[in-house]
Formats: C-alpha cells, sequence, structure tokens
C-alpha cells in the first residue's frame, strides 16, 4: 500500500449534505461526530468544504431543489472520492418514494459507493459504513448492507 493510501484510510475527511431529509438521518451523522460515538478517534473528521472532502455523506431524498446542488458539491470534490447514501430516503426516496418531486434516490444524481439503511441508521452503523468504505472495518458476520436499527 502506498503512503498516501496508508494516509487516507486514517484521515477520512467527510462533507455533510442534507438533500432534503427530515433531520432524523442528520442528527444520527451529529451523534457519530460528536463525543458520545467520536468518530474522530477514528481519523473521520468533519470538513466545511467538499473541496477538502474524502467522502460525501449524503441525507435525504434529492428533491427538486436539492438535485442541481448536490451534484455541484460532488463536482467540487477532487478524486479520489466516495459518496455514502445515509438512510432509507438517499438509497431510494424512503416513505418520499414515488412522490412527484423527489429522486428515488440520490444515485439518481451522483454515483453512490455505500448505502446504510435505516430509518434512521444509528450511529454504529454510519461509523461502520464508513471505515467499511475504506477497508477499515473490523470483520463481522454481517456486512454492512444488513445493519438494522
Ligand atoms: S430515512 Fe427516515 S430519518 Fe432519514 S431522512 Fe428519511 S425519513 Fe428522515
Amino acid at each position: 500500500m502506498g503512503l498516501v493510501s496508508w494516509a487516507r484510510k486514517r484521515s477520512i475527511w467527510v462533507f455533510h449534505v442534507n438533500a432534503a431529509s427530515c433531520n432524523g438521518c442528520d442528527i444520527e451523522i451529529v451523534a457519530a461526530l460528536t463525543p458520545r460515538y467520536d468518530v474522530e478517534r477514528l481519523g473521520v473528521q468533519l470538513v466545511p468544504s467538499p473541496r477538502h472532502a474524502d467522502v460525501l455523506l449524503v441525507t435525504g431524498t434529492a428533491n427538486q431543489l436539492m438535485r442541481d446542488r448536490l451534484k455541484k458539491i460532488y463536482d467540487q470534490m477532487s478524486e479520489p472520492k466516495y459518496v455514502v447514501a445515509i438512510g432509507a430516503c438517499a438509497a431510494s426516496g424512503g416513505v418520499f418514494n414515488g412522490c412527484y418531486n423527489v429522486e428515488q434516490g440520490v444515485d439518481k444524481v451522483v454515483p453512490v459507493n455505500l448505502y446504510i439503511p435505516g430509518c434512521p441508521p444509528r450511529p454504529e452503523a454510519i461509523i461502520y459504513g464508513i471505515l467499511k468504505l475504506v477497508g477499515e472495518a473490523p470483520e463481522r458476520k454481517e456486512s454492512v448492507e444488513t445493519i438494522a436499527n
């Protein structure tokens, strides 16, 4: 493994986008980032600009208001970049699936590397998903795709 790859695994910078969520998933992201779960101890840090981020954490349905903004934010990230869809709304539209102004998942707008299900997913699932993305998650019987609430 190269030095840059090694360093990136231990220094994952994330940018959070609320693409029209109800804030339920966002609260769980905040819980993961703050001292109760303290994901920063694992090298995961929230950054204020997508230009600095390795990973985009997206919540919500990517409705008509947010669709173009989400794409613009994604385009500002430098390679390599990853997208994590957090919650049922980001994965498929969730309870809003079929509504006239929402996408059936944020992967209709930007490419998604990982889905974390739940409404909302717990902070443990969010942390595990991010670590799974960079290959740092401990081995478990069930994968992150099957972690339920
Ligand atoms: S998945 Fe549930 S908690 Fe998350 S934004 Fe949608 S409705 Fe809210």
